[in-house]
């Protein structure tokens, strides 16, 4: 039986452009999704950094435009990938942002707060995200909330997952378990449709978010949920939409004024986020227009885009979706007809010709769509953290069978990858496999990778270590190396020499590329300084909006004659010049003044305040 865990856990949907937080009411007996400080259901995973202030959530995101070079978004696209990796290469040019190569080819993002140059890992802004959907959720139930169940994109590799992981150590969380956003979706699908849908169901789950595309088989038996097979694309959604609309329009305004504004990434943030609105109108109207104001140099920008005109301009883009779909049921084995339901998760499952092909894909079949796709993911994510934690009675005691999104093997000898546990097993798994010494006199070097590249060295190198073999052990002698994979996904690998029964073991941890616990307690000390720094801003920005209504109200009271006349000289003498220092601390240029300077004040001015208005009565 798996470990429970005391103390609230929430499940936390960290997606690439939205974020979704959801925990089990076991009042009353079904998942609560978790509304932010606005209001909003879902909170943009973006982070800003301004001259006094850092921002997350919405407000990052509105000031996006204003601000492009020091709003972070798209962390997710970054995680636990290297610098060097072709699709970092190919994202960077896109962002407002600078990224950088750091120590070990690791992607640093680089922007100002606070006038000072600062770099930060994707782990690092993940993090302030999850803390943010942690407070989130802390304001909600009103209490400290430490576990977390986080869920990853199911094609996520071992390191991006474990990246995830340190995100949430940094954010101050026990992330009890990752789980895979399909996964996640199936149990929001099986927990709605239980009732009146017994015995067996096969389900489809169509997950197309801002950023990443996954497709799973899962079927649902009673309790238990098995994920079939999995597929995906860790970089395909509604953001390569949106840049396709917007490199339209880019084009259309080069002929129109001659001018190219794709080197301007204020011109560019902003025309995306009418771009980002004109496709979700586009969902359901067959026409809209677009509108900027001043978009480059004073000339404003106007035009219009047809629903045929958006499909066309992605066409490919939702062929490629198609075609993962297809490879999914291949590797599942099984037939469209088998099919019983396909799901419908993520914001971009909403364009109506994505969900046309799916249709046609499946023979006319209805697509599911009674739950919410923004925060489905959340929802399961949340089932699971209650799973997981004491003192839940009600929550069902649903079993989750995953598989392994990627290839795992190794290279004995040669660069060749020889697989151990193919892609799409079922986790937990055990595996082992024989091989023989490759040289006379000789220990052997056991390198562990994953990937689906036939030659290793293309794939991801998880981890090494060496196998002892005692002198004179010859060519070709028996080895046996074992893959064992647990509930966690974690990966450990051992190797035998069987004429002597030395073996050697390695946990895949991935410590070259993972940040150590070093790094992580540092990363938490400054996460910790950012909060305070952000709890200071707030409570300066507080002391000052309140002072200003203070004055505001002192002067107008002032204004009544009944007080004038009973003031004394004197009196009227301190509160004018209390009014006068107040302003001068309100003063733009003067707002460096310490906040407890200002609290002092504010309490004079309220006690002067209060005065004026004991003799209005
Ligand atoms: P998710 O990652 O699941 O939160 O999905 C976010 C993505 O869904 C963003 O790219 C949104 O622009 C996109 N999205 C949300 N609503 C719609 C809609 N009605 N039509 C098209 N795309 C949408």
């Amino acid at each position: 039986m798996a470990q429970k865990y005391e103390g609230c856990a929430v499940g936390i949907d960290l997606g690439t452009t939205y974020s979704c937080v959801a925990v089990w009411s076991e009042q009353h007996n079904r998942v609560e999704i978790i509304h932010n400080d606005q209001g909003n259901r879902t909170t943009p995973s973006f982070v800003a950094f301004t001259y006094d202030q850092r921002l997350i959530g919405d407000a990052a995101k509105n000031q996006s435009t204003t601000n492009p070079e020091n709003t972070v978004f798209d962390a997710k696209r970054l995680i636990g990938r290297k610098f060097s990796d072709p699709v970092v290469q190919k994202d960077k040019m896109l962002w407002p942002f600078e990224v950088i190569a750091g120590v070990n080819d690791k992607p640093m993002i680089t922007i100002k707060y606070k006038g000072q140059t600062k770099q930060f890992c994707a782990e690092e802004i993940s993090s302030m995200v999850l803390g943010k959907m942690r407070e989130v959720a802390e304001a909600y139930l009103e209490s400290p909330v430490k576990n977390a169940v986080i869920t990853v994109p199911a094609y996520f590799s071992d390191s991006q997952r474990k990246a995830t992981k340190d995100a949430g150590a940094i954010a101050g969380l026990n992330v009890i378990r990752i789980i895979n956003e399909p996964t996640a979706a199936a149990i929001a699908y099986g927990l709605n449709k239980r009732s009146g849908c017994d015995g067996e169901r096969n389900i489809f789950v169509f997950d197309l978010g801002g950023g990443t595309f996954d497709v799973s088989i899962l079927t649902i038996n009673g309790d238990v949920y098995e994920v079939k097979a999995t597929s995906g694309n860790t970089h395909l959604g509604g953001e390569d939409f949106d840049n396709r609309m917007l490199n339209y329009f880019v084009e259309e305004f080069k002929k129109k004024n001659e001018v190219d504004i794709s080197g301007n990434s204020r011109a560019l943030r902003r025309l995306r986020t009418v771009c980002e609105g004109a496709k979700r109108i586009l969902s359901f109207a067959f026409f809209t227009t677009v509108e900027v104001d001043s978009l480059f140099n004073g000339i404003d920008f106007s035009s219009s885009i047809t629903r045929a005109k958006f499909e066309e301009i992605n066409m490919d883009l939702f062929d490629e979706c198609m075609t993962t779909v297809e490879s999914c049921l291949s590797y599942s084995q099984m037939q469209k007809s088998d099919i019983d339901d396909v799901v419908l998760v993520g914001g971009s499952s909403r364009i109506p010709k994505v969900q046309d092909l799916l249709r046609d894909f499946f023979k006319g079949k209805d697509l599911y769509k009674s739950i919410n796709p923004d925060e489905a993911v959340a929802y399961g994510a949340a089932v699971q953290a209650a799973i997981l934690s004491k003192g839940f009675q009600n929550v069902p005691n649903l079993v989750l069978r995953d598989v392994t999104p990627l290839s795992l093997g190794i290279s004995a000898h040669i660069d060749i990858m020889d697989v151990v546990i193919p892609r799409n097993t079922s986790v937990p798994v055990k595996k082992t496999k024989g091989y023989v010494t490759p040289e006379d006199n000789s220990n052997v070097s056991i390198k562990v990778y994953e990937g689906e590249r036939a030659k290793a060295s293309d794939n991801n190198l998880l981890g090494f270590f060496t196998l002892s073999c005692p002198p004179g052990t010859l060519r070709g002698q028996p080895l046996e190396v074992c893959f064992a994979i647990d509930e966690n996904g974690i990966l450990t690998v051992s190797a035998k020499e069987i004429s002597s029964g030395n073996m050697n073991e390695i946990t895949v941890t991935n410590d070259k590329e993972r940040l150590s616990v070093f790094e992580i307690r540092k990363m938490i000390e400054e996460a910790e300084r950012y909060h305070v720094e952000d709890q200071k801003f707030l409570r300066k920005a507080r002391v000052l909006s309140e002072l200003d209504l203070c004055v505001y109200k002192m002067k107008n009271a002032l204004k009544k004659n009944d007080v004038n006349l009973k003031l004394s000289p004197q009196e009227s003498e301190k509160i004018n010049n209390a009014i006068t220092v107040a302003t001068d601390l309100l003063d733009k240029n003067n707002q460096q003044k310490e906040v407890e300077v200002l609290e002092v004040h504010l309490k004079e001015l309220e006690s002067m305040l209060e005065r004026l208005i004991s003799m209005t009565e």
